[in-house]
């Protein structure tokens, strides 16, 4: 979808759009529009400016840029970030490559959650698919926001939790508050899901790290950070968010005036 133009005499959309394979341009028009387009810009991640980045030898990846060939097997990984993309890309690396570390400003909440989700399975096969999947949307609903009203009412007791779930996840002795605890109350910002608690997994194997510092410089073999600390690396991927988008980044005019939503900052993903 290229655009939409309102007209208040016809009340009616005029949509153009562009055929993604064969590029073919045509016009539609509705009286409805729904933009199911998401709130993200996919065709460009948000990439902050890293000191010394054309110095590094190795390779640098957005995930939204994944070249197909990558192969990171026996590799030095560094994913710099700490949301979702990052929660979710270090258990997946540390499969095949030598190490993955994830290098974080900040810490999340992650916390682990059964990939089987034991009460829908039951409700499914007591009840068949249809009634027993509308029975498990609405307990995940309610449990959800059980957690979320917990976690704003009593956030004291909501760290203390976490923070306890995630020191039973992590080796004996490890730095929970350093890399786990992160300095606002859970829930002010978005909590990670670890499936089956992968990310503790790979760490507890010794296959992960977590690492909180911030960047100095890249350097020709990894980063340096400001702690002094340097990170080798032969592949650095920036999980550092996406451009916040509205409506796809159409262009909207109503009665042949130009409606633009207000400039997002970019999130992390
Ligand atoms: C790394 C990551 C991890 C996440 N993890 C979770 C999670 O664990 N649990 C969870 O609940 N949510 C998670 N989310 C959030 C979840 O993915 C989104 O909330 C959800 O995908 C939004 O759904 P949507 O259908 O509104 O939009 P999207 O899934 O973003 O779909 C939008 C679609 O519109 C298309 N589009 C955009 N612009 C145009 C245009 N101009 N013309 C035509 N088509 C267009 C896009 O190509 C895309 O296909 C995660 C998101 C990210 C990025």
């Amino acid at each position: 979808m290229l655009s939409a133009s309102w007209s208040s005499d016809r009340a009616r959309w005029t949509v153009r759009v562009e055929r993604a394979d064969t590029g073919e341009r045509t016009t539609l028009t509705c009286s409805w529009l729904f933009c199911a387009s998401g709130y993200y810009r996919y065709d460009q991640g948000f990439t902050p400016h890293f000191e010394g980045r054309e110095r590094f030898r190795g390779t640098i990846v957005h995930p939204q840029h994944w070249p197909e060939d990558l192969d990171h097997a026996g590799k030095r990984v560094v994913v710099i970030g700490s949301g979702a993309t990052a929660v979710t890309l270090l258990p997946a690396m540390a499969g095949t490559a030598a190490h993955v570390t994830m290098l974080q400003r900040t810490p999340s909440y992650i916390m682990p959650v059964s990939k089987n989700d034991v009460i829908a399975n039951a409700l499914k096969k007591c009840l068949g698919q249809e009634r027993g999947h509308a029975l498990a949307r609405r307990k995940n609903i309610a449990q959800q926001r059980f957690v979320w009203s917990f976690c704003r009412r009593y956030p004291k007791a909501a760290r203390r939790f976490i923070r306890w779930v995630n020191a039973r996840q992590l080796p004996e002795g490890y730095p929970v508050d350093e890399h786990f605890n992160p300095p606002y109350d859970p829930w002010d910002q978005r909590l990670c899901a670890a499936p089956d608690g992968d990310l503790f997994k790979a760490v507890r194997a010794g296959k992960a790290s977590v690492v909180t510092d911030r960047i100095a410089t890249f350097t020709e073999d990894g980063v340096r950070l400001e702690s002094g600390r340097e990170l080798g690396a032969d592949v650095v991927v920036t999980a550092t968010g996406l451009n916040v988008q509205a409506f796809g980044g159409i262009r909207i005019t109503v009665d042949g005036e130009e409606v633009r939503p207000p400039t997002p900052s970019p999130t992390r993903a």
